[in-house]
């Protein structure tokens, strides 16, 4: 068994590389290899593998890019993630990558299509628009249509045609992926103390670079060390961290919750790598299979546009699953769909009787002295109530 701190270190440097060091090297291995980068949070990476391509999911610069153009494009009340993107593409950083996909999450990601389509008129960008209804008749004919038309355009970019052999053979290697991802995040939730979340999410998140192939390893690797790693159990407050579906939270705030006293056994980060829950069919038409899977597999979450009730019963259900004791509300700071949502999920853990507490992030935040006031204040008053 690999030790689990040269997991997590490999999985951290892959993470925290925003020159994408190791897609070059993946690139660089053969001529005709081609990249097709997608922002969050949802795309058929299925796809673009089937054909012979390394799908990666850009997540913007974190806490380890400077802004300098990347302001000029957008107003200051928006969130940061479309500024350090944009940083990105500007300064190079995005060479390596020959197509982009603009997943239908929010206002800003449109209009972030629309601006890429400007900077960089000679990258193949697409905007796709997500199903907003679940009827197979409605969404469904859409959403297969949406991903035929998607595919010609994939196919002219690999220079190769997508056989359905080869697409089932992808959905077999995501499906085990997500099987992995399943057990690491049932292992969080009934042992938080073998797989911490700061551990978890770097490890989760190395996928967004990693041919899947290659994910699928690290994962079960991960898996085997954490399990037998033997670190002890402590007393914290188990806590789910919602709302940082989309930009992603610096990892030293992740660190800063576990240090002021919770354990994190619920959360919906990297929301778009474990977007479809449970097996994509390996049978039949490969296509229809994403499309009946997107429709009946996909998970509720602000990012679509379906009942507050059933998002609402969503997170109840989760907290009560992965036994949290309270919830803490993290969005990205003018992030409208989590902080749109927030008042009604709010109504339905207050029906619930389930605590909560909220504050609001940046992918660059780098104090972090008042959340972990914040959140060692919920933690501990967790921890008297359900002692009192
Ligand atoms: S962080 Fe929120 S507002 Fe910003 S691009 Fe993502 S979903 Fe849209």
């Amino acid at each position: 068994v690999e030790p689990v701190d040269a997991i997590v270190a490999r999985a951290d440097a892959l993470v925290s590389d925003i020159d994408l060091g190791s897609v070059k090297e993946w690139k660089a291995a053969a001529p005709s290899r081609k990249v097709v980068g997608q922002l969050p949070i949802y795309a058929p990476r299925e796809l673009v593998h089937g054909l012979g391509m390394l799908p990666v999911c850009l997540f913007g610069g974190g806490d380890r890019l400077e802004i300098i153009r990347g302001d000029a494009y957008f107003q200051s009340y928006i969130c940061h993630l479309p500024r350090s993107t944009v940083e990105l593409l500007v300064t190079g950083r995005y060479d390596v990558v020959d197509g982009f996909l603009f997943p239908s999450i929010c206002d800003v990601i449109r209009n972030l299509s629309g601006i890429w389509k400007m900077i960089a008129p000679e990258k193949y960008a697409r905007y796709l628009d997500l199903p907003q209804n679940d009827d197979p008749e409605i969404g469904g004919r859409f959403w297969e249509m949406e991903l035929r038309s998607l595919v010609e355009d994939l196919e002219r970019l690999a220079g190769t045609k997508l056989s359905d052999a080869s697409l089932r053979r992808s959905i077999a290697l995501f499906n085990r992926n997500r099987e992995l991802l399943d057990e690491l995040y049932a292992l969080r939730r009934e042992t938080p103390w073998l797989a911490p979340s700061s551990e978890l999410y770097v490890v989760v998140r190395a996928g967004a670079v990693l041919p899947v192939e290659e994910h699928n390893e690290m994962l079960r690797a991960y898996l085997d060390a954490a399990r037998a790693s033997g670190r002890p159990e402590r007393d914290l407050a188990r806590v789910a961290v919602i709302g940082a579906f989309c930009e992603q939270p610096p990892l030293g705030l992740l660190k800063t919750l576990e240090r002021a006293g919770c354990y994190i056994v619920e959360d919906d980060l990297l929301l778009g790598l474990r977007w479809i829950r449970g097996r994509v069919r390996e049978d039949g038409d490969p296509i229809r299979a994403l499309v009946d899977a997107y429709l009946k597999a996909s998970v509720a979450s602000a990012a679509k546009y379906i009942g507050e009730d059933e998002k609402g019963r969503a997170l109840v259900e989760a907290a009560r699953r992965s036994h949290a004791e309270g919830v803490i509300f993290c969005a990205a700071s003018f992030c409208d769909p989590a902080l749109l949502d927030q008042p009604m999920l709010a109504s339905a853990l207050g029906r619930a009787g389930i605590q909560y507490t909220s504050f609001k992030f940046s992918e660059d935040t780098g104090q972090f002295a008042v959340i972990r006031e914040q959140a060692g204040t919920f933690a501990d008053s967790i921890k008297l109530w359900s002692e009192a």
